[in-house]
């Protein structure tokens, strides 16, 4: 039987093959290769580096011509493997301004920066301070005055502006209220009223039963003050009386989330292992997992290039994706790998900067409580 086609409708009058070049990212892009659907990652790349050798390309890139690589493909019977939106490549550095930018932070910047100039794309920084009690004077500045001394230059962002701002998300906050909305009337998440205390008694419950690390998850949520289990009425009136409460997702009981990592390959995890994360906090804030989400939804993010230490909430960050019904324009993720100590046991810290003889920050900081100065590349003369 032919190989299946994932086209949608082919557009009426087709546009000239490949009219542009490959470096014009507003095309489609069409990845391909042979198989029989159930081929492995690497009999896939096998396949499509033969299919792009014969054509003498890179990635492959096509206009709106599906009908003439229709008949170019059905000719080799291959199977189309990806089929990436036609969109321009965007990529966003999104620091807390939570102090000084560590080198770590900067080589992630650097690493959207370069990945956007290749492509033609746009490189955007977004100042992510959902939490208050975190908040820095002054590491905003910094963030913005570092990034200028190493050069990476800002095409949209809380210094240069853009169309898709504001870029801090505090001055974002009337919008992510609809989407935790959203999510609650799809009933895929849920408002939990549980004070502190409750919640303490809960993890020490759940601890001298034996659990090493409790969560709020599927099994404990049916033991507490929700609108899961709470009466709907009893629900409206909390509300009502302004009693306080945050929002949780409501996750999935033993669902295995996959995502393509583009530097970590296919990446598995159950949902059993994940807990209803908060999404909107009882102060009008949502957190960081909401906020980063849809903020990378709405300012047409195309790839995140992030550290490591996020690759553990990207799950979490696909389901949210997913439950607000925008999986088809999901980023595509790639999480580094952290810049570690010299032993290799950690990541590497400001003390081991200072233990060892070298900034770990690009310019000076001054911490505005202490006064305390930490030496940075730029006074420090190594550039
Ligand atoms: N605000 C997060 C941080 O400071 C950004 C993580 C991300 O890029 O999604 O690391």
């Amino acid at each position: 039987p032919p190989p299946p086609f994932f086209f949608p409708a082919y557009p009426a009058t087709p546009a000239p093959l490949w009219s542009r070049g490959l470096g014009d990212v507003y095309k489609r892009q069409v990845v391909v290769g042979w198989g029989d659907g159930g081929t492995s990652q690497e009999l896939r790349h096998q396949h499509l580096r033969l299919f792009v050798s014969f054509f003498g390309g890179d990635i492959f890139i096509f206009n709106h011509i599906f009908i003439a690589f229709h008949l170019i493909i059905r000719n080799f019977n291959p199977l189309i493997i990806t089929q990436m939106e036609n969109r321009r490549v965007r990529v966003r550095f999104a620091p807390s301004p939570t102090g000084p930018l560590h080198i770590g932070g900067v080589r992630t910047a650097l690493y959207n920066y370069l990945f956007a100039k290749k492509h033609g794309g746009d490189f955007l920084l977004r100042i992510e301070d959902t939490d208050q009690s975190r908040f820095v004077a002054g590491a905003e500045n910094y963030i913005v005055d570092a990034l200028s001394w190493c050069g990476i230059h800002i095409d949209e962002g809380v210094s240069a502006g853009g169309s898709k701002g504001p870029y801090k998300q505090s001055e974002r906050k009337a919008i992510y209220r609809q989407y935790a909305d959203q999510l609650i009337e799809s009933k895929l998440a849920y408002y939990a009223f549980d004070t502190p205390e409750e919640l303490t008694e809960m993890r020490e419950r759940m601890k001298s039963a034996g659990v090493a690390s409790p969560q709020y998850n599927a099994i404990t949520r049916s033991g507490m003050k929700n609108s899961l289990t709470l009466p709907t009425e009893e629900v409206r009136a909390r509300i009502n009386r302004g009693d306080k409460y945050v929002i949780r997702i409501k996750m999935p009981r033993n669902e295995d989330v996959k995502l393509e990592d583009i530097i970590r390959g296919w990446v598995s995890v159950n949902t059993n292992n994940l807990d209803d994360k908060v999404l909107f906090k009882s102060d009008g804030m949502p957190t960081y997992h909401l906020a980063n989400v849809v903020d990378d939804y709405l300012m047409g993010i195309t790839h995140v290039i992030r550290g490591e230490e996020w690759l553990p909430s990207a799950p979490l960050h696909v389901l949210l994706y997913r439950s607000l019904g925008w999986e088809s324009v999901m980023p595509k993720f790639a999480h580094l790998p952290l810049i570690l100590k010299p032993d290799g046991n950690g990541k590497l810290s400001k003390r081991d900067g200072d233990r060892l003889g070298f900034p770990v920050f690009p310019t000076n900081w001054t911490n505005p409580e202490t006064g305390e100065v930490s030496s940075g590349y730029r006074e420090g003369g190594y550039y």
